[in-house]
């Protein structure tokens, strides 16, 4: 798929319009009726990614744009089976995306960051930039990120395989860190109003609770932070019944002095990975 304009021909920057077969460039997009780039919305992009050029100058013809695109996306008929939701949704991941491979990170991050299908970076661009300096060991991927209000400011939350990390760059302080290892949350709620969602993270007594995230972006975040949990703490279990079974065995060797006290300490701290 050649990166120039399939109206203009010119080359295509990171503000073009994808579709099935090629690129519109933000000027063309702009004559055709779709408006400015940043203000067409989520709905229209992924309308784009699933039609053709042909199309595309097919709904120009009938007098058709963005607008009418959206009509079309909100009617109950639905493009291609897929609920106004997941359109709307699928749209916003896709213009995160160019956003993302735009940004100044390293490329492990980015790719964490593609992968995650995090589309939510409203008012924490700078902490975005500041994550290679809190995630930077080998054993820790992130899961999800997103944007939401912790006391009365606007914070990054990221889940990752090991913390929940909460990050807000402040002007007097500078940048603010704050984690909730997975292994100290013992319970998460989620609740959704009109426009935007809240999580509730239990922690031990106390109880942290991220307001005003983005309404797309919070049940998404609430069950990425469940399963990390539920993850963690599988994977950290020393108590599988196939590892009680072992150490039971070991101990019946060291009752009937089969084996030393040395080997049983050796060997038992193999079965509990200490
Ligand atoms: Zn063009």
């Amino acid at each position: 798929m050649t990166k120039n304009c399939l109206i203009c021909k010119n080359k295509v920057g990171i503000k073009k319009l994808t579709l099935k077969d090629g690129y519109i460039c933000s000027s063309c997009m702009k004559e055709s009726g779709w408006g400015s780039w940043g203000f067409t919305s989520a709905v229209a992009f992924s309308w784009a990614k699933h039609h053709t050029f042909d199309d595309f100058n097919k709904l120009l013809k009938e007098g058709g744009n963005a607008k009418s695109v959206i009509k079309e996306a909100t009617d109950p008929s639905d493009v291609q089976g897929k609920s106004f939701h997941d359109i709307a949704l699928e749209g916003n991941i896709q213009k995160a995306q160019e956003k993302i491979n735009s940004l100044n990170l390293p490329n492990k991050i980015k790719q964490q960051l593609l992968n995650s299908e995090s589309f939510d970076f409203f008012g924490v661009k700078k902490e975005l930039l500041y994550l290679p300096k809190v995630v930077n060991s080998d054993n820790e991927k992130i899961s999800y990120l997103c944007s939401g209000m912790l006391d009365s400011h606007t914070w990054l939350i990221v889940c990752t395989n090991q913390r929940i990390i909460f990050l807000n760059k402040n002007m007097i302080y500078g940048m603010q860190q704050q984690n909730i290892p997975l292994e100290a949350i013992n319970a998460i709620t989620f609740s959704q109003k009109l426009l935007l969602g809240s999580i509730s993270i239990t922690n031990g007594a106390t109880v942290t609770t991220i307001d005003s995230i983005n309404k797309m972006a919070a049940p998404i975040m609430a069950s990425k932070i469940q399963n990390a949990v539920r993850n963690f703490k599988n994977n950290n279990s020393i108590s599988s019944d196939t590892d009680l079974d072992d150490l039971r065995k070991l101990k019946s060797l060291l009752d009937d002095g089969i084996i030393t006290q040395e080997e049983f300490k050796s060997k038992k701290k193999q079965i509990l990975n200490l």
